[in-house]
């Protein structure tokens, strides 16, 4: 799968943050390339049928035992397909809950967070003659009022991001070209990127962005057997740390471990398979969570020119240490980049003894990071973009 990514022009780094690499890669794609290519070797397994214009409208679903089973789909075209396990990855606008309530079950539990943000994206191609700039960890920069993101994609191509709040009174000004590429040259982050860059697409704007898990087990056990969701339609966070696909594809790999155990016992497979979401992919789900409040109170201060600062605890001074530390250190590095990368749990990454006591000596010494001094700030951002 990924040298034939690769043989499309998908792009492979290193995985790393600042100072800390680790031996596996990234991996760097516009989601068609990338997705065509996941297509075409789907198509080539074998037992695999893609009913290309057709989509699932419902379930079927056995109500004989103690808890409702599903049995399959219904599918728009009035065909179904039977199933001794129905898998929803149909995404973050899964209709699950429709489906639920049409088969007369009780709605899934559903923890909703909207995010309060805007994304508006364009792709560039590299200039004749100029090299891309190097794809870093974190892709992304925190301005008080909106965040801007520069990240490398296959084929010498590359996407440049800002996102603002939805109460932004500059959101409408940001989308005109000429106001967009003036704020990405006048900040530090993404100016290297967008002095090389020739646009190859127009300005897309992404609304709605939203954390949302989605549960089937209730305190009472499954609502039905038979069915788990995965990827999005599980869980999804907002795409500001580029993990849904990661995470998506960690659910499937656990899925494809466990899938044949669901016949035998469909409602006891569905209880197992919550446990081991809410285990292994809620942390990453909740501290998203907690990320996305105070970027909501850091954005809602930024638009009136003042600074968030964030609740002055030791976790927040540990985090915001962690993070600066791995810039230079490289042994805080490797536990960010562990982290970042999804390869080691927040606790996990910090809980080795020599990674705490040098963020620790770190706080005790007086460290602190200012941020860099050539960030436009909000007068400056708004001269940019209404002039
Ligand atoms: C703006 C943006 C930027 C992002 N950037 C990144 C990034 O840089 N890195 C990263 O890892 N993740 C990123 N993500 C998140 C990533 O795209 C998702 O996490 C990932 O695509 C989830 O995969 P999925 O297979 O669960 O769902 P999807 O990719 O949404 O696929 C769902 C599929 O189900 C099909 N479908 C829907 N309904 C039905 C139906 N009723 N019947 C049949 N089929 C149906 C859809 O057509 C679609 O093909 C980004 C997301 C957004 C919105």
């Amino acid at each position: 799968m990924v040298e034939a990514l690769i043989a499309r022009g998908v792009r492979e780094i290193p995985a790393a943050v600042g100072a800390g690499k680790l031996d596996e890669h990234m991996l760097l794609s516009r989601r068609l390339v990338a997705e065509a290519e996941l297509r075409r070797i789907v198509v080539r397994e074998a037992g695999v049928t893609f009913l290309d214009d057709d989509a699932v409208v419902g379930l079927t679903v056995s109500t004989t035992g103690p808890v409702p089973v599903t049995t399959g789909v219904r599918l728009r075209s009035g065909s179904r397909v039977d199933a001794d396990l129905v898998v929803d990855a149909s995404g973050r606008r899964s209709a699950l809950p429709e489906w639920f309530a049409e088969a007369g079950l009780r709605a899934p539990l559903e923890d909703r967070q909207d995010c309060g943000f805007f994304y508006l994206t364009r792709f560039y191609g590299v200039k004749p003659g100029c090299e891309m700039p190097e794809s870093k960890i974190p892709a992304s920069f925190a301005l008080d009022y909106g965040t801007v993101f520069a990240l490398g994609a296959d084929n010498d191509t590359f996407s440049l991001t800002i996102t603002l709040s939805v109460d932004d009174p500059c959101r409408k000004a940001l989308r005109k070209p000429d106001c967009f590429e003036a704020f990405l040259h006048a900040v530090a982050h993404s100016a290297p990127w967008i002095s090389v860059g020739v646009p190859i697409s127009d300005i897309s704007m992404m609304s709605r962005i939203e954390n949302r898990r989605r549960r089937t087990t209730t305190s009472d056990g499954p609502i039905i057997g038979g069915i788990v969701a995965i990827g999005d339609a599980a869980l999804h966070t907002n795409p500001t740390l580029g993990r849904g696909i990661s995470m998506g594809l960690m659910h499937a790999q656990h899925l494809a471990q466990v899938a044949h155990l669901a016949p035998d016992d469909p409602v006891g497979f569905v209880e197992a398979f919550s446990a081991w979401t809410d285990g292994h992919l809620g942390p990453w789900y909740d501290t998203q969570v907690a990320a996305d409040a105070a970027t909501q109170d850091r954005l809602a201060m930024g638009i009136l020119g003042e600074r968030y600062e964030p609740v002055d605890t030791q976790a927040s001074r540990f985090a915001a240490a962690a993070f600066g530390l791995a810039a230079h250190d490289e042994v805080v590095g490797v536990a960010v980049a562990k982290m970042a990368h999804l390869f080691a749990s927040p606790a996990e990454a910090f809980s080795d003894a020599e990674v705490a006591s040098r963020i620790e000596r770190f706080i005790t010494g007086g460290g602190s990071f200012d941020r860099p001094p050539d960030v436009p700030d909000r007068r400056t951002f708004e001269s940019l973009v209404t002039q």
